[in-house]
C-alpha cells in the first residue's frame, strides 16, 4: 500500500480553540473539516459551512470578514455560494486550499486562529440553531451494487444455485436513480403506495407498501465532470471525486419485486433517498485508505480500463458503518435507539473510482454535484448486513428488539439512523455525522 500523502491538516496533535472539536469521540475534529450547506433559523438563504465539533464555520461570514483573503477570488465566490456545486466545479485542489486555511483559522495557538477566535460570535453557528440541507444541487444520481456480500445474499434468495450473475465480476452494476427525491438527514419519509402482487404472475393490487426497507450505503459527490463523449481514466478518477457522505436508499421491496424486471428498480426506490449533510473530503479520508477488494483466486482480473495499480493499492476506504433503529414505541418509552448492524466498507468488490470510470466509460458526462452511491454495504457476517431484506432474510428471520417488537420490514414511526467513522492509530478519528429519517404513514 502506498503511504498516504499527508499534510499539516492530518496532524493528530493539533488542537482547536473550538473546545468540542477536541473531544475524542467527536465526528468533526480539526482533522475532518467536512463541507455542508446550512441555513440559519433567522434567514432563508443557504450558506456554505464547515463542521467543527458541535459548531459550524459560516463560510459566508468568514469570507466577508476577510478570513479567506489568501484564496483565489473564484474560490472565495464559491464559499459565498448557495450550494457546494461551485466548489465542486473548481475541484479538489481548491477544496484542499480551503481546508488548509480553515485548519489554520480553527487551530489554537496560531495568529490566524487568534484572529478568527476574536470573531467567533460572527463566524461560528451553533448546530442547534441551524438546519442542514442537501449539500449540492444534485443533477444526477446513480446507485451501484458493489458489495459482493450484499449481491451474493440477495442473489441467493432469488437464485440459490447461481447468486451472482455472469456480469458481476466484470463491471460495477448500477442503475440510474432519481435526484429530485434526495433529501437531507432529518427529513420525514412517507411510506409509498404502489403495485404489489401476492403471486409472481400477478395480478397486482394497489396498496401502501408493506415491505419498506432501508439500505446502508456510502455516497460520493463528483467534483469536476467530464465532457460528453470523453471518458475518465481510472488513474485520474479520484480527481473527479470531491468527498463522501452516507446514503439511505429507502426501498419498497414488494413494489420492487413486481416492477424490477426487465429494466431494474423504478418507483420502489425513487420515493426518497436520504443523505447525510456533511461531505467528508477525500483529503480528510487520506489516512484511512485501504487496498481495494482482494479478489479470490479464480476471479477474473479487472479489464484494463478498470485496472490500475494505485487503485488496487489504496482505492478502498476504511469506514466503519452502523445502522440504528428507534421505533415509535421506543421513543414513547424514552428508550434509546438500538443498533441493527455494524460492518465496514471493505467488502466492496469495486472501488468508487472504478464505479466512476465505468460510469463514464461509454461517454456519459458526469457533472459536479452528481451523486454516485455504492449500493448496500454488507459484510460476510449476519451482524454486518446493511438492509432488513438481508438481516431478516426476506422476512423469514425477523429481528427482535429490546421492547419485544420484531421487524421483518419497517413499521410507521421507525427512525433509521446511519453512522460512519474512520479510525487508525496515529490519526484523529473522523466521522460522517448522522443520516437519519423517520418513516411516516402512507397517504390515506
Ligand atoms: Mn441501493
Amino acid at each position: 500500500m502506498t503511504p498516504p500523502v499527508l499534510d499539516e491538516t492530518h496532524d493528530p496533535s493539533a488542537i482547536s480553540w473550538v473546545e468540542s472539536a477536541n473531544a475524542a469521540d467527536t465526528d468533526f475534529p480539526l482533522a475532518n473539516l467536512p463541507f455542508g450547506i446550512f441555513r440559519h433559523d433567522f434567514e432563508e438563504r443557504p450558506r456554505v459551512g464547515i463542521a467543527i465539533g458541535d459548531r459550524v464555520l459560516d463560510c459566508l461570514a468568514a469570507t466577508h470578514e476577510g478570513l479567506f483573503h489568501e484564496l483565489d477570488p473564484a474560490v472565495r465566490a464559491a464559499l459565498t455560494s448557495w450550494s457546494l456545486n461551485a466548489l465542486m466545479t473548481l475541484g479538489r485542489d481548491d477544496a484542499r486550499a480551503v481546508r488548509r486555511v480553515a485548519h489554520r483559522l480553527l487551530r489554537a495557538n496560531t495568529p490566524e486562529g487568534a484572529r478568527a477566535r476574536a470573531m467567533a460570535g460572527d463566524i461560528l453557528a451553533s448546530t442547534d440553531a441551524i438546519g442542514m440541507r442537501v449539500p449540492a444541487e444534485i443533477g444526477d444520481y446513480s446507485d451501484f451494487y458493489a458489495s459482493v456480500h450484499h449481491a451474493t445474499n440477495v442473489g441467493s434468495m432469488f437464485r440459490p444455485d447461481n447468486p451472482l450473475l455472469p456480469n458481476y465480476k466484470w463491471m460495477p452494476i448500477g442503475y440510474h436513480g432519481r435526484a429530485s427525491s434526495i433529501v437531507a438527514s432529518g427529513t420525514p419519509v412517507r411510506r409509498p403506495w404502489g403495485q404489489v402482487v401476492s403471486s409472481p404472475e400477478g395480478p397486482p393490487t394497489v396498496a401502501p407498501s408493506a415491505r419498506v426497507d432501508y439500505e446502508l450505503e456510502v455516497g460520493a459527490f463528483v467534483a469536476r465532470g467530464n465532457r460528453q463523449g470523453d471518458t475518465i481514466p481510472l488513474a485520474r478518477a479520484e480527481q473527479h471525486l470531491f468527498g463522501l457522505c452516507l446514503v439511505n436508499d429507502w426501498s419498497a421491496r414488494d413494489i420492487q419485486q413486481w416492477e424490477y424486471q426487465p429494466l431494474g428498480p423504478f418507483l420502489s426506490k425513487s420515493f426518497a433517498t436520504t443523505v447525510s449533510p456533511w461531505v467528508v473530503t477525500l483529503d480528510a479520508l487520506e489516512p484511512f485508505r485501504t487496498p481495494s477488494f482482494a479478489r479470490p483466486a479464480g476471479d477474473p482480473a479487472p479489464l484494463p480500463h478498470l485496472n490500475d495499480a494505485a487503485d488496487q493499492a489504496s482505492g478502498g476506504f476504511g469506514i466503519t458503518l452502523e445502522v440504528w433503529i428507534c421505533t415509535a414505541t421506543m421513543r414513547e418509552a424514552g428508550k434509546p435507539a438500538e443498533r441493527l448492524s455494524r460492518g465496514d466498507f471493505g467488502g466492496m468488490y469495486w472501488t468508487l473510482a472504478q464505479m466512476l470510470t465505468h460510469h463514464a466509460s461509454a461517454g456519459c458526462n458526469v457533472r459536479a454535484g452528481d451523486l454516485i452511491a455504492s449500493g448496500t454495504v454488507s459484510g460476510p457476517e449476519r451482524g454486518a448486513r446493511g438492509c432488513l431484506l438481508e438481516l431478516a432474510w426476506r422476512g423469514q428471520t425477523p429481528v427482535t428488539l429490546s421492547t419485544g417488537e420484531t421487524r421483518a420490514f419497517l413499521h410507521d414511526g421507525d427512525e433509521i439512523t446511519l453512522r460512519g467513522w474512520c479510525e487508525r492509530a496515529g490519526f484523529r478519528r473522523i466521522g460522517f455525522g448522522e443520516c437519519s429519517g423517520v418513516l411516516g404513514s402512507a397517504h390515506a
